[in-house]
This record gives C-alpha cells, structure tokens and sequence, in this order.
C-alpha cells in the first residue's frame, strides 16, 4: 500500500508500528514496511501488548524480517477493559495527539449518550478529543441534527459535520488532523473508512459498499496506522459498539466533567459527588440549566457504571 509508506522522520534504529496482529507488527522505518517478529518475552513484560502508533527499537534478523528490541515510552495511549476479561487493558493506539470520535447522523443514528465515554478515554489517556460528524447530508434538519451536539462546543471541543457524499466538511477535517497523529473511533458504519478515501483517495480502503459487491474483507479487526504526509497520521480503529472505560474511579469520572468543577466550589459538602447530598450546586445548576442535563445524565449513568 504505497500512500501508506511512512516518510515521517524517525530518529537512528527507530520505528513505529503501523498494525499489529499475534506474535508479528508491520513497521515504518526509513520510508519502508518492514515486518517484525515480537519476541514472547517483550510480549510478557509489556504492561499492555504493543500498540499502533508505538515507537519502537527493532533489528534485522533477515533483509525481510526484523525482530523487536524495545518498546519506547508512551506519550499518550487510548485504551479501553478487554471485553472478555475486563480486569485486562487493551491497548487501541498509541502516541495519538488527537482522538476523534466519529458518529453520523443516521445509519447508526446519532446517540450523543456514547459520545461522554469516548471524551473520557481520550482525556484519560493524555490525548485531545474532538467529535466528527458524518452523513450531515442525511439530515432532515441540520440545526436540528447538530443540536444535542453544541454543548460539547461550548465544552471546547472541535465538532466537524462532514459528508462524504457531497464532500461537505472534509477540509475541515483535514485541517483539524494536520500535523497530528489521531485516532478514529466510533461505531461500525459511521462512516470511518470512507472518510480516510476522502481524505486520500489513494488509500482505496474498503468500504460497506464495497463489501456488498464482494471484494474482500471490510470489518477492521485491529488498528492500522496510515500516513497521509506532512507528519499527518491517522489511526483507523476497529468500530466499536459501547466504549469501555479503563481506569475509572469516582474522582477521575467527576473531573472528567470540566463544567462541575466551578460548580462544585460552592457545593456544601467539599467531597460532593453531586448524585444525592443536599444543597448540591451541580444539581442546582442542572436545574436552572447552567449545566446541560445530558451531560449530568452521562454523568450519572458512568458513576452507577462504576458502582457494580
Ligand atoms: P466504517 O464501518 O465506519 O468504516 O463505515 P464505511 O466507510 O464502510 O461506511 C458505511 C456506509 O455508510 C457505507 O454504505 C457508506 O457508503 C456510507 N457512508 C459513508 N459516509 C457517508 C456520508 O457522508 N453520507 C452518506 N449518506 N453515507 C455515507
Ligand atoms: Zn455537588
């Protein structure tokens, strides 16, 4: 896949990984894919398996097979409790400045509800979150549709509304991801693979649609990293249905929630968890408006979350 060849600048023995699957990782590394073993006793002492977009150390065990050494520090991760063990962190992608979390308008519809827990593992992982909304051209109404959207606006969040049918959006989007490493997630159908062949047409990834006529594989198992130049990478994640939250206490769920925090100051109760104390600002605010009852909603689904 030639637009995908990295030509990003990686320091001396330097590389990054661009999708990983057992035992084996594609890496970047001087302009070329290189395929890498991963020896079992770096798969073990890792806190977490390896990830997209880590920067790694590897050596040459054959012209085409590399083998590796060390896994670097990461500056940011986005993970989430594996489904089946969640006392297990899964690694979604690494090193990202930006998690965008991509819904659509209709099919699936737009359910803001799940846009808090991806706000939270982008927050909780180091990374910026915004929110990319496709389809825009399905929308009866557009004020309307983007609506329950605006709080997250005043919240400082970037929201894009894009369509990749009319082309709506898409140098928005490119202007946000510039320059950034960012990950896409959301669920399956929104749109992600097709607005990544907006974005580069010579990607040619597979789409829905594609997949009707047959040609090949479309479901996105693990996450693949695509370079679309000028230091811009992408990370196309698998679609995922209810984002898990890894990592969460009670505290860390209440300052995931920046409007509370003023608020909570003028609480009676300095350790107020604004779910059932009397004379609770949050709630008051809640009530007048000033905070937006989604949201306080959003908050209260998680910390019963957190509770079972
Ligand atoms: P992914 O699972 O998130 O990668 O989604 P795909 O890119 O495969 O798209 C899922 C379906 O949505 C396909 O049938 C696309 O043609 C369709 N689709 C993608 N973007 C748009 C859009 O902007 N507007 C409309 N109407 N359909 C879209
Ligand atoms: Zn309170």
């Amino acid at each position: 896949m030639d637009a995908s060849f990295y030509t990003g600048k990686v320091a001396g023995n330097e590389a990054i990984v661009i999708a990983v699957s057992s035992g084996r990782c594609r890496l970047f590394r001087e302009g070329r894919e290189i395929d890498c073993v991963i020896p079992s006793e770096i798969a073990k002492r890792q806190r977490s398996a390896l990830a997209v977009g880590d920067r790694v150390i590897a050596e040459p065990i054959e012209a085409a097979l590399w083998r590796l050494k060390e896994i670097l520090p990461r500056r940011t991760v986005l993970s989430r409790p594996d489904p089946m063990n969640p006392r297990v962190e899964r690694l979604i992608a690494a090193n990202i400045d930006l998690v965008v979390n991509v819904v659509s308008i209709r099919n699936p519809p737009l359910r803001p509800g799940l846009i808090d827990r991806f706000l939270i593992a982008a927050q909780r992982g180091g990374a910026q979150p915004a929110i990319c909304v496709n389809k825009i051209d399905l929308a009866a109404n557009r004020e309307d549709a983007l609506e329950p959207l605006r709080v997250y606006e005043g919240l400082q969040i970037p929201v894009v509304a894009c369509s990749t049918k009319t082309g709506e959006g898409i140098d928005a989007l490119r202007t946000l991801l510039s320059g950034k490493t960012s990950a896409l997630v959301g669920h399956s159908g929104v749109g992600k693979s097709s607005i990544l062949n907006a974005l580069d047409a010579t990607l040619s990834l597979a789409t829905a649609d594609l997949h009707k006529k047959g040609s090949g594989r479309h479901t996105t198992t693990s996450s693949t990293l695509f370079d679309l130049g000028d230091e811009t990478y992408v990370i196309d994640t698998p679609g995922i249905r209810e984002f898990g939250l890894w990592d969460l206490t009670p505290e860390t769920l209440r300052e995931s929630f920046p409007e509370f925090q003023e608020a909570a100051e003028w609480c009676r109760f300095n350790d107020c968890t604004h779910l059932h104390e009397p004379d609770c600002e949050v709630k008051r605010r809640v009530e007048s408006g000033a905070i937006n009852p989604a949201r306080y909603d959003a908050y209260v689904r998680l910390a019963e979350d957190l509770r079972k």
